[in-house]
């Protein structure tokens, strides 16, 4: 049975060095001049099995199985913000995570953040225990972990430093969320505690343990789910929209299932419902070397095959949304890919209440996360919506707040507030709130219904 690529994503708090990580692993080599490196994709990054087997040549023994996957496909775009609004039916669109984590500073609120929507998710996942090179006294060089943590090439004080941070700022942690959890190598059954793999995003040292035990990991826990579906249409979720010069508006899109040609048909939800668009071209990444012209970065493709990334260009995208689903079909399937898009848009929609705040988001899954972690505590929320803030969201606000001062209030993650909303809000009595932290958020709306409520006292 064929299996396709898992996609892997990469969460954690700010500054725990998902980025550099990512940027670390997409530069993995075997040696300079061997072929065979990582595919860019459009918002996404494959490393082949290959590399991977290379890289961690001596790691491999840890694994009875074989790596029969071709690779993995790894999320550029970090961030919960975006593993949540990567979404698919039923959960994520990922299947895995790496969930990073500063081994010197520990748990933050957004690691737990993290682990709360891969939770809910029902996401498996493993901990980057990052910036190993900043234990006092570690010895930190590029390569398999595994052969850098013994007493010939660490000072015993720094091994015992090691294990303390190990424990006290992970491990503890993990066990007190319910979950067990211990260093990679002493993980015996991998089904039931989650592997901590030091790691170094700076030095690169655990990066090649790293990829060998997500790639086994994906293999073992997601066997069935990677089968490769081979017969039947793309399935995938809108990474973001771009315009492109000569294109006009395209989309981004991460497809994790089925098969696509071009002279297909683009189906998407939108927040209307589902727009159908005769597709022009998918277009892939050129390769810097095929690259003549700077301007002109991507190239077509006949066919492409879960898991990739891809540009769409088709006609009239502007009222897509980033985190739509979307299908590309032949003609004659339009109808029924368009059944599927609109019943998953629909689970999308976020239940309101008959008297509260309203929040805007970036993206249905960043709207959904904001409104769970409101819903925590006991917001009410009357509109929950896509886009940026309104004159006409500053109105309804003001006039919900005439009956409850503390209804008067727009939550906005991540998005824009248009120049006559700002006029509206300084007219207003209505509150703004915004961030792109959604935990800040939701701790700056319980401040100040505090506030207000001290003031109607
Ligand atoms: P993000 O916010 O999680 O994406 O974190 P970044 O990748 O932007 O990293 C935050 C800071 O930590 C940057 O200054 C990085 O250079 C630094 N950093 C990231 N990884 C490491 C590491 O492994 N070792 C050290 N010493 N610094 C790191
Ligand atoms: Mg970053």
């Amino acid at each position: 049975m064929a299996l396709r690529c898992p996609i892997v994503s990469v969460l954690g708090h700010v500054d725990h060095g998902k980025t550099s990580l990512l940027d670390k692993i997409r530069r993995t080599r075997v040696t300079q001049r061997e072929a065979g490196g990582i595919t860019q994709h459009i918002g996404a990054s494959e490393i082949p099995i290959n590399t991977i087997k290379k890289v961690s040549k001596d790691l491999l023994g840890l694994f009875k199985a074989d790596l029969s996957i071709p690779g993995i496909l790894v999320i550029d775009t970090p961030g919960h913000e975006a593993f949540t609004s990567l979404r698919k039916r039923g959960g994520a669109l990922a299947d895995i995570a790496i969930l990073v984590v500063d081994i010197n500073e520990g748990f933050k609120p957004q690691t737990i953040e993290a682990i709360n929507i891969l939770k809910q998710c029902k996401t498996p996942f493993i901990v980057a225990a990052n910036k190993v090179d900043r234990i006092p006294g570690w010895n930190s060089s590029e390569g398999p972990f595994i052969l850098n943590f013994n007493e010939k090439n660490q000072h015993p004080n720094a091994m015992t430093e090691f294990e303390i941070r190990l424990y006290e700022n992970i491990i503890k942690h993990l066990n007190e969320l319910g979950f067990d959890a211990d260093l990679f190598s002493r993980v015996k059954d991998t089904t039931k505690t989650i592997n901590v793999v030091p790691v170094s995003a700076m030095t690169g040292e655990g990066v090649p343990d790293l990829l060998v035990i997500i790639s086994g990991l994906a293999q073992k826990f997601l066997e069935q789910k990677l089968a490769l579906n081979v017969e039947g249409y793309a399935k995938g979720t809108v990474l973001e929209l771009k315009e492109e010069k000569g294109l006009g508006k395209t989309i981004d899109a991460i497809i994790y299932d089925g098969i696509a040609k071009t002279g297909d048909f683009l189906v998407v939800g939108n927040p209307d419902g589902v727009i159908v668009s005769k597709i022009k071209a998918l277009l892939k990444p050129k390769e810097l070397d095929e690259m003549r012209d700077p301007k002109d970065k991507f190239k077509p493709s006949k066919q492409i095959s879960a898991a990739t990334g891809v540009k769409i260009s088709a006609p009239d995208l502007d009222s897509v949304i980033a985190g739509s689903p979307l299908r590309i079909v032949p003609k004659n399937q339009v109808d029924a890919a368009k059944e599927e898009v609109l019943q998953e848009v629909e689970e999308f929609t976020i239940l309101t209440d008959d008297e509260g705040i309203i929040i805007k988001a970036d993206t249905m899954g960043s709207l959904e996360a904001l409104a769970n972690e409101l819903r925590k505590v006991n917001a009410k929320i009357k509109k929950a919506e896509v886009g940026d803030i309104s004159k006409k969201d500053v109105i309804e606000a003001s006039s919900y707040a005439s009956s409850n001062p503390l209804n008067g209030l727009i939550i906005s993650f991540n998005t824009k507030v248009l120049a006559d909303a700002k006029a509206e809000i300084e007219k207003s009595d209505v509150k703004l709130l915004e961030g792109k932290i959604i935990y800040k958020l939701v701790e700056e709306y319980e401040e100040w219904t505090k506030e207000m409520e001290e003031l109607m006292k």
